[in-house]
């Protein structure tokens, strides 16, 4: 494993507050968290725990109530929206659990509209939106519609649009929520791909425990809070041994 020393994300004490009538409800209560260019890092946490929350807070999709994100030393709170767009267009890639393609447009239309949109004229994004959908093994399949394919086929585009404008940090909140156990398993070895290959940083929130064997590290979270960091060779890979480490308890 290459030496992975440069902090690309850098959260400081997020804590995200959300008001729902009378009701607060704290989702975040105050994280920290370093995550070096290059490293594959799942999120793991039960429903409910926040990681959406902080991914939505890592991609700049939303702001903290208190607390900072820096993406690259930069504090993505100070940028105006034309530098966050930016941001979000050209630095970073995101993947959903609902794929959330345009439905539409064609799988090549919707892997090349983040290129048009950052200025690249139409054929030189054609020939990249090809290169990008053979590249996730949907060569033959760029003229169809969301709905025309499959689950599984469908976030291989989503993760093909993820790499649209070469992003350093590829987001993607339960990338495999939505597939069946060997889909997932693909879409796991695909990010694992970008992760090895390209050097994306890949940052993961997930149940998967599959996504496991592919981290760096992994962010345990709780209630609104890191409860702790594992690096892989501290983690015990066995879904008998995870079971124990989540609920405390052999055999579970
Ligand atoms: P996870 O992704 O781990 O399942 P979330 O980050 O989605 O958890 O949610 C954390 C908590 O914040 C939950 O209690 C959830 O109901 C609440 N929450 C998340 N998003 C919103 C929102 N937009 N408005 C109000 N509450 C929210
Ligand atoms: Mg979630």
């Amino acid at each position: 494993m290459s030496e992975k020393t440069r902090t690309i994300v850098r959260v400081i004490g997020v804590k995200k507050t959300f008001t729902m009538g009378k009701v607060d409800l704290q989702a975040l209560k105050g994280v920290d968290l370093e995550i070096f260019a290059g490293e594959y890092i799942s999120i793991m946490g039960p429903s409910g725990s926040g990681k959406s929350t902080l991914f939505n807070m890592i991609g700049g999709l939303d702001k903290p109530t208190e607390g900072k994100v820096f993406i690259d030393e930069v504090d993505i709170s100070q940028l105006d929206a034309f530098e966050l767009a930016w941001l979000r267009n050209r630095k970073i890639g995101y993947i959903f659990q609902t794929f959330n393609l345009i439905p539409v447009m064609t799988a090549l239309e919707n892997v090349t509209l983040p290129m048009t949109f950052a200025g690249m004229n139409a054929d030189d994004a054609q020939d990249k939106g090809i290169e990008l959908l053979k590249l996730v093994g949907l060569g033959e399949r760029f003229q169809h519609k969301p709905l025309e394919l499959s689950g599984g086929q469908q976030q291989r585009v989503a993760v093909a649009r993820s790499l649209a404008n070469d992003p350093s940090i590829v987001l993607a909140d339960e990338p495999t929520g939505n597939l069946d156990l060997s889909t997932g398993e693909e879409i796991i070895d695909l990010l694992q791909m970008l992760s090895q290959e390209r050097g994306v940083t890949v940052i993961s929130a997930t149940h998967d425990y599959k996504m496991l064997n592919v981290s760096d590290r992994v962010v345990w979270v709780r209630d609104g809070q890191v409860d702790r960091i594992e690096r892989r060779e501290e983690l015990d890979i066995t879904i008998g041994g995870i079971g124990e480490k989540l609920t405390g308890r052999k055999g579970a």
